[in-house]
Parts: structure tokens; C-alpha cells; sequence
């Protein structure tokens, strides 16, 4: 696990952000953190204003958002009189990174949402620490679709691209727990990683959704970013170039359709969508 080593608070006045863009289904995205300590080599934020114009390197530090629940409460009560409240939580940070477990920001934003429920709460993460959170969950019911990402199923991958991240057979395991408490949750192919030819079985074991998505539709900018991170290298490198390019994620989805429905199958944007 990945030590930030700048660590500081930040009390904005607003949490809620506008959508635009990829996520322009929502009506909002919720960062409860600046930056991520999961560190992701692949990470698309890297080259994003929020990265580029701090010195440290990307993974290394961490802006803690701290705000009132009262002043929280406000802006949601606020945003619903206008539209449908759709969030999704989080597009530019993991809300479950390493310093969730001392700091509870994320949790506490969930109170306060049980409480003064959006129309719908979608969760991007790559933790198993969500299903610390699996009762709040189930007081929105219906109202949230927790999305857990899974690159690949081999954890020799999953190391070289994202070291300090999650295990990959952790990530499975959270998937069984919440689905067992009965949350809506799906597995994000997200980036499509070189797997394995069981890949798609295991995910049906776990779970009975699933998107996929790779560098050259979901990094916003048809794998522009991903080219100026330098991740082809990296593929070169581990000899695994072949899965580098707009066609390889076919090979993942060709697999998935023998064991998923059409309507439990989604490819990028529409596997975010609210639902
Ligand atoms: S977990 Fe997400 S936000 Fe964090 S570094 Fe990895 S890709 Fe970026």
C-alpha cells in the first residue's frame, strides 16, 4: 500500500460539481478527495489541471475535502429542487483510497446522502473498504449501483500497472459480499488490461453485471492522455503489446457475451449511465 506523504485539508464551499463531458448523463460528480494514493500508472487524471499543476508526482499526496454536514445537506436539498440529483462519486479520486479508513470523508457524505437521498448515487472504486459502508448502502436502496473495478484477473498485471491498488482477488471477494447484502453491483473492465481466458467466468461467478471500456474510449480524449502517460511502453515491456490497441478490448467482450445477457453487458459510457 502506497504512503501519501502530503496530506492537507481543503474546506470548499461547494462539493457538488456540475457533469460534463464522459459523465454528462449525471448531474454531478463528488470528489470527497484531491488526488489518489492508489497511484494508478495508467491513471487519466495524471495529465488533468488538478495533476499537472502540482509538483509532487501523481499518488504522492492528497487534499482531504472537509465540510459541514449541515452545508452538505443544503447544497443536496438545493440541487434536487432544480433537477434529478444523479452523482457519481468519484471521477477524478477513489473515494475508498487508503486514507478513507482514518478519515471517513466518504462515509460521511453517505450519512448525510441517507438522510437527504439523491435520485441516484453511482460509486467507482476499486477498494474492498466500500463494503465497510454496505449498511448506508442499503438505506438508499435502489437509488445506488456500486461499480467495482477489475482490470484484468491476473494479479501480476494488475501490479506492474497499479501496485499500490487493491488485490485483485479482494476486489471479487467485496463484489460477493455486497451482492449478498443485496446492493446492485457491477465489475468495470476498466481499463481492459491483458487477462486471462477464464477472465470472463470469474467475473459471472462474482457478479451479473459488467462494463467494459479501454484507453481509447474512456480516457475522454480517444487515448490521447493515455499516450502521453507512455503506458504502450509499458505494455511493450511486459510483452504484452498485442493488447494495446482500439480492438483488444473485442476479445474481452466476445468472452463476457457467452456468460452475460446484452442488457447486463455494457460497453463504456453506457455502462456509467444512471440507471
Ligand atoms: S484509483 Fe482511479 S483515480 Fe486513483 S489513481 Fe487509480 S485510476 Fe486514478
Amino acid at each position: 500500500m502506497q504512503v501519501e506523504r502530503n496530506i492537507q485539508e481543503r474546506t470548499p464551499k461547494k462539493l457538488l460539481t456540475p457533469a460534463s463531458g464522459y459523465l454528462k448523463g449525471y448531474s454531478h460528480t463528488l470528489n470527497p478527495y484531491v488526488g489518489c494514493a492508489f497511484g494508478c500508472s495508467y491513471c487519466y487524471v495524471r495529465r488533468m489541471p488538478v495533476a499537472l499543476f502540482r509538483k509532487e508526482e501523481w499518488g504522492t499526496w492528497v487534499d482531504i475535502k472537509r465540510s459541514a454536514k449541515e452545508s452538505f445537506k443544503r447544497e443536496l436539498k438545493n440541487a434536487k429542487r432544480k433537477d434529478p440529483l444523479t452523482i457519481f462519486m468519484s471521477s477524478s479520486t477513489d473515494p475508498y483510497q487508503p486514507i478513507e479508513h482514518r478519515e471517513k470523508i466518504t462515509q460521511a457524505l453517505l450519512e448525510t446522502m441517507a438522510e437527504e437521498p439523491p435520485d441516484f448515487l453511482f460509486v467507482q472504486t476499486r477498494s474492498p473498504l466500500v463494503t465497510r459502508d454496505i449498511e448506508l448502502f442499503r438505506a438508499l436502496g435502489k437509488r445506488v449501483l456500486i461499480s467495482m473495478t477489475v482490470e484484468t484477473d491476473r494479479d501480476d498485471i494488475r501490479k506492474a500497472f497499479s501496485l499500490a491498488a487493491p488485490p485483485i482477488p479482494a476486489r471479487l471477494k467485496a463484489m460477493d459480499t455486497m451482492k449478498n447484502a443485496g446492493l446492485a453491483v457491477q465489475a468495470a473492465v476498466s481499463p481492459v488490461l491483458p487477462s486471462t481466458e477464464d477472465f470472463a467466468k470469474t467475473l459471472a461467478d462474482h457478479v451479473s453485471r459488467v462494463v467494459v471500456d479501454d484507453f481509447f474510449m474512456g480516457d475522454g480524449t480517444g487515448g490521447k492522455r493515455t499516450k502521453q502517460l507512455g503506458i504502450h511502453k509499458l505494455f511493450k515491456e511486459l510483452d504484452v503489446e498485442e493488447w494495446y490497441n482500439d480492438k483488444a478490448y473485442m476479445k474481452v467482450v466476445e468472452d463476457l457475451e457467452a456468460y452475460f445477457p446484452p442488457d447486463k453487458l455494457f460497453i463504456s459510457q453506457e455502462g456509467f449511465l444512471p440507471g
